[in-house]
């Protein structure tokens, strides 16, 4: 078997050329134009268990805009990674309806939904996720070989990838190799490399020490301030208290959605968090 334990052999190529070769709808320009990046619009997420059901996500809307920072905090179980799925379009809505980049999720095909998460959404996730085997380099150039970049092109790319989270001497390293924290800075490296617009992160800093958060938290700010637009789960105050506005989620629906006091979101306040790595 080839070392990425059959990742690599799905179609994903095939799946990114058919959605690239798609022209945006009319709708898509419009939200476009007031920079609204995701809009949901009363949006249920309902599993079967038997004869019970569960609301994991129960009538909620929401809209967020390029460059916004936002965390989505509340209790386990609340529905904050359902959300997240849901608009990271790995998941799809009981009801309601979901937007992104203006463009309606619903209905399309799992090959165009493939294609809108491998060009446009990063993940990174608590336990980092990165395939065992491979070297830091390997795991930030998966997503490129999936996409058909060329060789020479995924090597600059991976270098500046791994470079710009304060990596590069990691390259060669295995995950078990490495600290929480340096994992999730490649983690981090393989989001960005394919250039998404929006970065999901489901309770980045959950494995990590304080101190260690901190750092990876203000990686975020910083590529925050470079224009990227986050959506954040976190249980950690500290954390949130770096995001220009907080959704407070319970029992699947939004029950607080606020604007930070301390600092503004990127999109009103952009640089705010630049140079705060070093
Ligand atoms: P959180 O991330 O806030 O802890 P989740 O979104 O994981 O919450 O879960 C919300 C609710 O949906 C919970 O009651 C959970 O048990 C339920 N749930 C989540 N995923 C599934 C699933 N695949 N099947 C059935 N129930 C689920
Ligand atoms: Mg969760």
């Amino acid at each position: 078997m080839h070392e990425c334990g059959g990742e690599c052999e799905r179609p994903e190529r095939a799946r990114l050329e058919a959605a690239t070769a798609m022209s945006p709808e009319p709708g898509a320009r419009a939200a476009e134009a007031n920079g609204e990046l995701i809009r949901l619009e009363r949006v249920s997420r309902v599993y079967r268990m038997g004869d019970s059901e569960v609301r994991a996500l129960d009538d909620v809307s929401l809209t967020m805009r390029r460059g916004e920072f936002v965390a989505l905090m509340g209790p386990s179980g609340s529905g904050k990674s359902t959300l997240l799925n849901v608009v990271g379009c790995l998941d799809s809505p009981t009801s309601g309806a979901y937007l992104f980049e203006g463009e309606p999720v619903q209905g399309l095909s799992d090959d165009r939904l493939a294609a809108i998460r491998q060009s446009r959404i990063g993940f990174i996730f608590q336990s980092y996720h990165l395939v065992p085997r491979m070297t830091a380099a390997r795991n930030v150039e998966l997503p490129m070989l999936l996409a058909g970049v060329e060789p020479g092109e995924r090597r600059e790319r991976v270098r500046a990838a791994l470079e710009d989270v304060g990596i590069a001497r990691r390259a060669r390293h295995r995950p078990d190799e490495m600290s929480g924290g340096e994992r999730q800075r490649v983690a981090i490296a393989r989001a960005m490399v394919m250039r998404p617009h929006l970065l999901l992160a489901d309770e980045p800093t959950g494995n990590l020490d304080s101190r260690t958060g901190d750092e990876i938290v203000a990686l975020l700010e910083r590529l925050n301030a470079g224009g990227l637009t986050i959506l954040l789960v976190t249980h950690d105050p500290r954390v949130a208290a770096h995001s220009g506005r907080r959704v407070r989620m319970r029992d699947g629906r939004v029950q607080d959605d606020a604007a930070g006091e301390a600092r503004g979101s990127a999109s009103v306040a952009p640089g705010a968090a630049a140079g705060s790595v070093g």
